[in-house]
């Protein structure tokens, strides 16, 4: 497995089956596992070998390929799934930390993210320092004697900015502090940040894992010392554990994941051609548009620029709404890399609770618009567009 190309772990890595030789993956909607005997329980308890399972908080084998898959995938020695990501998110972080430690984030985080970090983290007596993420001189200045953790959206929402992972991880490994990358708007598919140098990398397969807007998911991937030692014991004592039935769903979405994000991409690449420059916006943001302030470092960091453009229109609240309002196909929701094509307004959804200050620093303007392209055709999208920025 190990010379197997992407695609084709996608599909193969992590089958375990049962004794029926089912050619797809079972859903063993089980909680717990019989022993033959009293020895064999007790051996279990004290050391559960690979394929052995106690209790499904702790592990199952639906679950299990879902992880071994997702890792053969990053390159990961292992991986642990969750019930969300941001189960992943805080249980990575909080498995990690104790009081006195200090973490330094970059600044602009998806919004549960951002409590996590500046409300939870602070509150348990651990101090955050939030930096400009694309400012290599910034974490180098926040780095301190005590610093744990170094924590980054690689590509930031909804602005998409490009962090230099390999950077950022050469400034905090020199401080001693691990780095962890929350990868989901770069994509399974499009980055591997472990590659770049970042220790820990988190999913929320809620998005291009299940692809498809079914499933809450999350998963954690780091080296087999950190999942097993750190992680594993956090989250299988405090319960987030990612449930067979979604294991199975997340399965699925793996095998046709490329393909999927691959032609998002390619709309995303049409639309841009055809929508940059036009006189109803200030701004598209694109991480391979010609004119983004970070395309070498994109380019240098990512095979594809991702599935979410970010269009800023001129006119502000009362143009975004215009333009959103007058949309079909594309679909006001706020969920990312699912089929269907999906427009978010973050200044007044997923970014409300913010002050006016905490947005304009974080370059949230009230004309901006998120659109995470689906899989519909990039003709009718960039119809349906250009006839709302019209009207906007
Ligand atoms: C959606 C998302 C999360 C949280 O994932 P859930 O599955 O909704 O818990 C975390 N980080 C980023 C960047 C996300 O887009």
């Amino acid at each position: 497995m190990e010379n197997w190309k992407p695609k084709t772990k996608l599909v193969h890595a992590g089958v375990k089956r049962s004794q029926y030789n089912e050619l797809s993956e079972a859903i063993f909607l089980t909680q717990g596992f019989a022993y033959d005997s009293a020895e064999q329980a007790e051996a279990r308890f004290i050391k559960a070998g690979e394929d052995e399972y106690i209790y499904a908080r702790y592990g199952n084998p639906t679950v299990r390929m879902f992880e071994e898959r997702i890792a053969a995938l990053e390159g990961a020695e292992d991986a642990f799934a969750t019930a969300s990501g941001m189960a992943a998110v805080s249980g990575a972080l909080f498995s990690m930390l104790r009081a006195g430690d200090h973490v330094v984030s970059a600044k602009a985080l998806f919004g549960s993210c951002l409590f996590v970090l500046e409300d939870i983290l602070q509150r348990w007596g651990i101090e955050v320092t939030f930096v400009e993420g694309t400012d290599l001189d910034a974490w180098a200045a926040a780095m301190r004697p005590n610093t744990k953790v170094a924590f980054l959206e690689a590509l930031s929402n909804p602005t998409l900015e490009v962090i230099d992972i390999a950077g950022v991880s050469k400034i905090a490994h020199a401080a001693g502090a691990t780095v962890v990358v929350d990868n989901v708007f770069a994509t399974p598919v499009f980055q591997r940040s472990l590659e770049l140098g970042a220790d820990v990398v988190i999913y929320s397969a809620t998005k291009h894992i299940d692809g498809q807007g079914r499933c809450l998911g999350g998963v954690v991937l780091g080296t087999k010392e950190y999942i097993r030692k750190t992680f594993e014991p956090f989250n299988k004592h405090t319960g987030p554990a990612m449930s067979p039935f979604t294991a199975w769903v997340m399965l699925k979405g793996l095998e046709t994941i490329v393909l999927r994000c691959e032609a998002q991409a390619r709309t995303c690449e049409v639309l841009v051609d055809a929508l940059s420059g036009h006189a109803k916006l200030d701004r598209l943001i694109y991480p391979f548009a010609p004119d983004h302030p970070q395309l070498a470092l994109a380019k240098r960091q990512m095979t594809q620029g991702g599935t979410v453009i970010t269009l800023v229109l001129k006119g502000g609240k009362d143009a975004a709404f215009r333009f959103i309002n007058a949309l079909d196909i594309i679909t006001i929701s706020n969920n990312l890399g699912d089929a269907k094509s999906i427009i978010t307004h973050p200044s007044t959804t997923t970014h409300q609770r913010l002050t006016d200050e905490q947005r304009t620093a974080l370059g949230i303007s009230d004309g901006l618009v998120r659109i995470s392209i689906g899989l519909e055709d990039a003709d009718d999208l960039l119809a349906e567009i250009s006839n709302a920025l019209e009207k906007a």
